[in-house]
């Protein structure tokens, strides 16, 4: 591996794209000091240019470097902190090192500390902040295995290290902390309630509702992590699901159904797969499993994956604005 994590290093110290793990999802990574080897990433992923990056460091110790961190000393030592590394992003006044392709062009820049060995091993080789989103193709499921990775920007990049599952499995928390209350701008792992906690004052919770009609930073889009495959999503504990299906049709509920009962045997005459993201219902387990399922399910070209939703506490908010976003392609 240390061969690897040298490799890697050298192909970002010399301009060029690698595949790396983090505990959130895997990462197409560039050296976010050189612009020309930022603007790679846009376009092996087709991304627009108006949505900005995240940037990678090793520990809070760069913030410095990188932004004006002195404006918010006492809410960036209580979460950093707390959290990292984490998988919690904050957003800082940036500074002029940081290329306008990174944030584009905004005077913010978002920062986060990821807590993978491996991503970690070539923060420390590498010396470079890391600008990286996911790797996959704009817009597709995020890849939580370098299996996903390899079944879509396989061939647009040559190093490519696997680290195993994420053991997250949903992107990072993104928390402004420059705004007068601080704002969760995307939902993750780190809930609300336990960033309040910590930083010891209110904090806007994120509203898929607010922000799908009316998105206050790029990035908060309607429809993103979409399946190919038709995607519907049903409510928590809804068995009543005949009315759903189209085709050759897949379910998946976020628990093993208890001793598939006689609503579940009817709904086997009918699906064609019955799965689940999570044996005993552990949204932590339902998270980790939710891309690669979904991926897996859309390779497996049926007409339609119905989904149910988790409840709506703790991680399975972020889990529900994922499937929601994932879902809008298909609503009418
Ligand atoms: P990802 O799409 O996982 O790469 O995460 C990037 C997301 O972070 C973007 O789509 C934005 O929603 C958010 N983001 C990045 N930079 C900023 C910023 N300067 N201000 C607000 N949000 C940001
Ligand atoms: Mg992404």
């Amino acid at each position: 591996m240390n061969a690897d994590i040298a490799a890697a290093s050298q192909e970002l110290k010399g301009g060029g794209v690698v595949i790396l793990p983090t505990e959130t999802v895997y990462g197409l990574a560039a050296n976010a000091l050189d612009e020309k080897a930022v603007r790679k990433i846009f376009t092996i992923k087709g991304r627009p240019l108006n949505n900005p990056l995240i940037l990678h460091v090793l520990d809070s110790s760069w913030l410095e470097r990188y932004s004006h961190v002195k404006k918010y000393p006492v809410r960036v030592e209580k979460i950093t902190g707390a959290f990292w590394p984490g998988p919690i992003t904050i957003i800082l006044p940036k500074k002029a090192v940081i290329p306008d392709i990174v944030t584009s062009g905004y005077g913010t820049v978002a920062i986060r500390c990821p807590d993978h060995p491996i991503f970690r091993a070539v923060l420390l080789a590498s010396d470079l902040p890391l600008a990286a989103p996911s790797a996959n193709p704009f817009g597709y499921v995020s890849p939580t295995c370098i299996g996903q990775v390899k079944a879509t920007l396989g061939d647009r990049v040559k190093i490519m290290l696997d680290g195993g599952e994420c053991a997250v499995g949903l992107e990072s928390t993104i928390l402004d902390i420059t705004s007068t209350v601080p704002k969760i701008l995307r939902p993750g792992a780190i809930a609300a309630d336990a960033i309040a906690k910590v930083l010891g004052e209110d904090v806007i919770d994120y509203d898929v509702q607010i922000v799908s009609k009316n998105p206050c930073v790029p990035g908060q889009l309607k429809q993103h992590y979409c399946t190919d495959t038709r995607l519907v999503l049903f409510e928590h504990g809804n068995r009543d699901l005949s009315q759903y299906f189209a085709g050759r049709t897949a379910i998946v509920f976020t628990q093993r159904p208890k001793d598939f009962d006689g609503t579940v045997k009817n709904l086997q005459l009918l699906a064609e797969a019955i799965l689940w993201f999570s044996d005993d219902g552990n949204l932590n387990v339902v998270a980790r499993n939710l891309f690669s399922t979904l991926q897996r399910l859309d390779f497996a070209h049926y007409d339609t994956i119905l989904c149910e939703r988790p409840p709506r506490t703790g991680i399975g908010i972020a889990i529900d604005d994922r499937l929601l976003r994932a879902a809008a392609k298909f609503r009418r």
